[in-house]
């Protein structure tokens, strides 16, 4: 096999994503998994493409990555059950209505389309939430998609462009400028890029990449009677409070007619078992928002692991002990929002231009002390 500039460990939405982009920057580009692409916690997700704004870092890195999905999406129709739902962000108090507004205004002062709704007026929007609820904010260029699609299609396209994959190839070390597969082969390229998830602490110790669980569970297909992906306010990229479990009701229409429930994060968790429990905390919090799924059948219920990092920020860049190693991963819920911009943020710092944001606040340096 020829020599690759690149290769890429982890074909998720994220590792995909970077190696098409490295690709087109004119790198040879060789991308390798343990399974297959889009298998780790991309086949486990939502696939909400959403502009979130907990700070401006995230807001950036959401406005940036949507702005590449709409170039992705344009070129793929019909691809990965796209569906323009928007989002509905819901108050149901008022102390959220007051986090509601400011939402509004702070993605309407970046041009990302942001209504303000009044309880009346969001009961009109989406009739099947439940009534007495502050109000809300709709986002109309917020989207869905499947991200397992989405990241088989891009190991596709590398490969059809000329690109380099090595499935079923487990990577069991990282050095500078090389990985070693767990078959003992050796692999030389100029650079080496991490993007292996909740995996990365295996391949790299001093990075902090934690899992933090959520459960989903679908219903069967109904006639449409949701038109929006609805969620709480009280929804966030937050760590869980104490007892380790943060819910919040996240309900996404699909456009086979079924319900997508979301969602909760739990931390100190690493299995992937389905905990009843928790699974009937979530089912009660999407109720309360959305009465009349109490009568919808669930299907299926399954769990995945977010890849958290202690900051709430993803790792993107050069690591900062390891020459030509570079990191894309820690992206917890956001990581298919934001592959896209990672890759091409990625991209921009390998080849040495300008990054089209900050790229400070995801500088992996910021854990260099860890391993000391
Ligand atoms: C319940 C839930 C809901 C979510 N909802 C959303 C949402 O609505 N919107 C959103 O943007 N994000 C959402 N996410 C988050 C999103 O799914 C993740 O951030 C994203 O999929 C991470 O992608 P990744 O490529 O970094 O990781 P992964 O998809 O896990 O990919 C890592 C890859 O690395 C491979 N790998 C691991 N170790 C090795 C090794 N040693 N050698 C070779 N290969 C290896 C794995 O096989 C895997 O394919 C959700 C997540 C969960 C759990």
């Amino acid at each position: 096999m020829k020599r690759p500039d690149v290769i890429v460990v982890g074909a998720g939405i994220v590792g995909a994503a970077c190696a098409v982009e490295l690709h087109a920057c004119g790198h040879e580009v060789l991308l390798v998994d343990a399974r297959h692409p889009g298998a780790g916690v991309t086949a486990a997700g939502m696939g909400h493409l959403v502009a979130l704004d907990e700070t401006d870092d995230e807001l950036d890195l959401c406005l940036l990555s949507l702005g590449r999905w709409d170039e992705y999406l344009a070129t793929r129709t019909g691809l990965a059950e796209h569906v323009r739902c928007g989002t509905l962000w819901v108050a149901e108090d008022e102390a959220q209505m007051a986090h509601a507004l400011e939402r509004a205004a702070r993605l309407g002062r970046r041009g990302w389309d942001a209504q303000a709704l009044s309880g009346d007026a969001l009961a009109r929007t989406e009739p099947a939430l439940r009534a007495g609820l502050a109000g809300g904010v709709r986002v109309a260029r917020d989207c869905a998609v499947y991200p397992p699609a989405v990241a088989r299609d891009l190991a596709a396209r590398l490969v059809a462009q000329g690109g380099l994959t090595r499935f079923g190839a487990a990577v069991a070390r990282i050095e500078p400028g090389s990985v070693t597969l767990a078959s003992g082969e050796r692999i030389d390229a100029g650079a080496v890029v991490v993007a292996a998830g909740t995996a990365v602490p295996q391949l790299l110790p001093d990075m902090p990449v934690l899992p933090r669980k959520g459960h989903l569970a679908i219903t069967a297909r109904y006639p449409r009677r949701l038109s929006h992906q609805v969620v709480s306010m009280g929804y966030g990229q937050t760590k869980a409070g104490s007892d380790a479990l943060a819910v919040a009701a996240n309900v996404q229409p699909r456009i086979t007619g079924q319900w997508l429930v979301g969602s909760c994060r739990q931390d100190g968790v690493a299995d992937t078992d389905v905990d009843p429990r928790v699974l009937a905390h979530v089912l009660r919090a999407a109720i309360a928002l959305l009465p009349c799924l109490a009568d919808m059948t669930i299907i299926r219920s399954w769990t995945g692991l977010r890849p958290a990092t202690p900051d709430g920020r993803p790792l993107i860049g050069r690591h900062p002990l390891l020459d030509r190693v570079w990191i894309a991963a820690g992206h917890e819920g956001l990581g298919v929002t934001t592959a896209f911009g990672t890759a091409q943020l990625l991209a921009d710092l390998m080849q040495e231009r300008p990054p089209a944001i900050d790229s400070r606040p995801y500088s992996p340096a910021r854990f260099a002390h860890a391993r000391s």
